[in-house]
């Protein structure tokens, strides 16, 4: 048996005319913690809970899906950093066993933890950019929303 779709689709001028979404700017919203697409409502409400939605355009952010990302980028950044810091301190000076534990734990700490935010806003909007899960106003038909 063969069923027919509800309604055709009517292809007007005005149907391919999307949302132009710019990615370094999301991005650079994102990283400063405000919305992807206005820049001046807060993304979170919590440290890295995203808030529901848009204070100021309204535009919804429980379509993201960060999950893990933003934990791994900041791992290669901080470990990009440290580790050749660290090699390059021991290679070159004698330094105290305590001091390694005061100085390199405590900034590896802090680094994580403040990129943490940024990167996690910067991933939500590279993610409303490229219109990714839930961020697209027209997706595809048959495709299941993740
Ligand atoms: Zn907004």
């Amino acid at each position: 048996m063969v069923t027919m779709s509800a309604a055709p689709k009517i292809w007007t001028r005005e149907t391919g005319l999307v949302e132009k979404r710019d990615v370094w700017a999301a991005m650079r919203r994102g990283l400063r913690g405000r919305c992807p697409r206005c820049g001046q409502g807060n993304l979170f409400r919590a440290f890295l809970k995203t808030a529901d939605n848009c204070a100021k355009c309204g535009l919804d952010f429980t379509p993201h899906r960060a999950d893990d990302l933003p934990a791994y980028l900041v791992i290669v950044i901080v470990g990009h950093i440290t580790v050749p810091t660290i090699l390059w301190i021991e290679t070159n000076y004698t330094t105290p066993g305590w001091l390694t534990f005061a100085a390199y734990l405590p900034f590896t700490l802090f680094a994580s933890l403040g990129l943490l935010q940024p990167v996690k806003g910067a991933v939500v909007g590279l993610q409303w950019a490229l219109r990714m899960h839930g961020f697209d106003d027209n997706p595809p038909d048959g495709i299941p929303p993740v």
